[in-house]
């Protein structure tokens, strides 16, 4: 049996698969996990992969740590959707930060609970939360709340369409401090270069600074995705604070030098992007 992963219609990636361990029809979406010898347990919603046991430190350290070792002293950090906890988790090992994370869908952390407990920090006291729609929570949060907004989101379907929209990222933009930054999932440059390039255009109408940084996800299909962040004010590289990433302890893949070098675009990227890229 084979979990298989068709992308955009063109592109198809497996993995052998020992057997289904659980499956359900949420009320958002249809959510699956399958055991397999070499990825560990993987994580399936509505077909597309998210995360598996072997490789999910991966997206979960870059997420967190590439804007966590950027900002100055960000404290208050919204997470929209993540409902795994990866994400969460990397965040809460900066002693500083705070996490409010708003997940649709009550039903993956569940799943995730009880499937993938290690991905997740979920007694943490500084982890606040909220089951919701993080388009509709955005609306209503008062300006300059937080000092980052990272969107673990899954693609453009369903209850996540909205949260690849201008209209979102207008109030991203207003929730965040004077020195605030996004980051958002970025899709791949492989695969998906124009919905990477919707995503760096949509942020770039209302950021100063919009860099996409690379990483690998052996699971996700083609390998190379991206997430694109965006900043009011701290340069990525120029601003990180190396010493912050240095001191993290225990990261099986973020390091200072990953950090530098995850922004390093080759030629056809930069081409592509032209404009869209601002540094
Ligand atoms: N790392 C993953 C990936 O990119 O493949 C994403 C992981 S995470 C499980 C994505 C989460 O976003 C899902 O749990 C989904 O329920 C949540 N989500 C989708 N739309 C949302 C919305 N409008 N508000 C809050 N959470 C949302």
């Amino acid at each position: 049996m084979w979990f298989e992963e068709i992308h955009n219609g063109f592109f198809k990636q497996g993995i052998k698969i020992e057997k289904k361990l659980f499956g359900t029809k949420s009320k958002y979406q249809q959510i699956e996990v399958y055991e397999s010898k070499e990825f560990g347990r993987i994580l399936v919603i509505d077909g597309h992969g998210m995360l598996c046991e072997k490789d999910e430190f991966i997206y979960h350290e870059m997420m967190a740590h590439v804007p966590a070792c950027t900002h100055k002293e960000p404290k208050k950090v919204l997470v929209i959707g993540g409902g795994d906890g990866g994400v969460a988790k990397e965040l809460l090992r900066h002693s500083h930060i705070e996490v409010d994370m708003v997940e649709i869908d009550e039903e993956v952390v569940n799943v995730s609970k009880e499937y993938f407990p290690q991905i997740g920090d979920w007694n943490n006291p500084r982890l606040n939360l909220i089951i919701g729609d993080g388009i509709e929570y955005v609306k209503n949060v008062e300006a300059g709340m937080y000092d980052m907004v990272l969107v673990d989101s899954t693609d453009p379907e369903g209850p996540a369409e909205g949260l690849f929209d201008r209209n979102f990222y207008a109030h991203v933009f207003k929730i965040l401090k004077d020195d605030g930054l996004v980051v958002a999932q970025g899709e791949s440059w492989w695969i998906d270069m124009p919905l990477h390039k919707q995503i760096m255009q949509v942020i770039g109408e209302f950021f100063k600074i919009v860099m996409p940084y690379r990483f690998e996800m052996y699971m996700y299909p083609g390998c190379n995705w991206n997430f694109v962040l965006g900043s009011k004010l701290y340069h990525p590289t120029a601003d990180m604070i190396v010493q912050r990433a240095d001191m993290l302890d225990g990261l099986r893949y973020y390091n200072a030098d990953i950090h530098k070098a995850s922004f390093i675009l080759p030629n056809y990227v930069k081409k592509e992007l032209g404009d869209l890229y601002k540094w």
